[in-house]
C-alpha cells in the first residue's frame, strides 16, 4: 500500500528553561520530501498526530544544500543536516532532536555561536589589505592545495563537536573544527603571516592538549574532513613552536 503519511516524533521545548517533551506530527506523503520540507507543512498547519492544534516548530535553515550547517540537528539518533535527510530513505517515525553540545534556543534551534567566537580567537581569515587592487593571491602548491581544500569543506555544523566526548558545558575546549581552521590558514602564503599567532591560540587552555583523542569527530564530519589528521599535525606544529619560543626567549 502506498505511503500515505509521513511520522515525525519532535523533542521539543518552548525556551532555553522550560521542560522538554516530545510532540508527534503525521504529514501527508510526498515523493522526494526531507526533513526540512517536513517540518514546513508542520508550520503551515501545525495541527499534532493527536488532532490537536499546536504550535509550529522552530528549527534553523538558511542553504538548503548541505552548505550552512545550519540545520544541523539529531535525526534517528545521529548529527546530521536536516536538508539532505531525504525521508525515502530514514527510518520512520522520523525523531527528531536539537544537539546537545550547544545551547537551546527553542526546540530544534540551538546557538553555535561558540563555534564562531572560537574562529575569531584563532583568525580563521587572510588577512588582506581591501583598501586597493592586489591583483592575484599567491599560488598554493597542487600537492597543499589538495588537502588545504577538503580542509575548507567545514561548514561549522557542529557535528563532530556533538560527537566530541570533551566538548561540552564542563569543558572550555574549542572542539576539532575550529582547530582544524588553524591548519587550513596556516598552510596558506598569506594566511602563514599570522601562524604564530593560531599557534598560540589553541596551545592556551580550551586549546589542542584538552583534545581526548577520541577520534569521534573524524566519523561524525559529513564532509568527512581529516580531522585527527589535522589535529596531530598540529600537535607537531604547536610542540615546535613552543620550542623555538623557548630558545628565543
Ligand atoms: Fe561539521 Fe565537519 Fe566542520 Fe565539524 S569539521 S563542523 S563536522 S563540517
Amino acid at each position: 500500500m502506498a505511503q500515505e503519511f509521513i511520522h515525525i516524533i519532535v523533542e521539543r521545548q518552548d525556551n532555553p528553561e522550560g521542560n522538554t517533551y516530545t510532540e508527534e506530527f503525521k504529514v501527508p506523503y510526498r515523493k522526494n520530501m526531507n526533513v526540512i520540507s517536513v517540518l514546513m507543512e508542520v508550520q503551515k498547519n501545525p495541527v499534532n498526530a493527536k488532532g490537536e492544534k499546536s504550535k509550529p516548530v522552530v528549527w534553523d535553515c538558511n542553504c538548503l544544500e548541505e552548505v550552512c550547517g545550519a540545520c544541523t540537528m539529531i535525526i534517528n539518533g545521529k548529527p546530521r543536516q536536516a536538508c539532505t535527510a531525504l525521508i525515502d530513505q530514514i527510518e520512520q517515525p522520523v525523531r527528531l532532536a536539537p544537539l546537545s553540545s550547544f545551547p537551546l534556543i527553542r526546540d530544534l534551534m540551538v546557538d553555535r555561536q561558540v563555534m564562531f567566537d572560537s574562529l575569531k580567537k584563532v583568525k580563521a581569515w587572510i588577512p588582506i589589505d581591501g583598501t586597493y587592487e592586489l591583483g592575484p593571491g599567491p599560488r598554493l602548491a597542487e600537492r597543499e592545495r589538495e588537502w588545504a581544500y577538503e580542509l575548507s569543506k567545514c561548514m561549522t555544523c557542529g557535528c563532530c563537536m556533538e560527537a566530541c566526548p570533551n566538548f561540552n558545558e564542563r569543558s572550555k575546549f574549542m572542539g576539532p573544527a575550529p582547530i582544524n581552521q588553524v591548519r587550513l590558514f596556516n598552510v596558506h602564503p598569506t594566511g602563514e603571516m599570522h601562524k604564530e599567532d593560531r599557534l598560540e591560540a589553541i596551545m592556551g587552555p580550551g586549546g589542542i592538549t584538552d583534545c581526548g583523542n577520541s577520534q569521534n569527530c573524524l566519523k561524525a564530519c559529513p564532509k568527512e574532513i581529516p580531522l585527527t589528521t589535522s589535529l596531530a599535525d598540529l600537535n607537531k606544529q604547536t610542540t615546535k613552536h613552543a620550542i623555538k619560543s623557548f630558545f628565543n626567549r
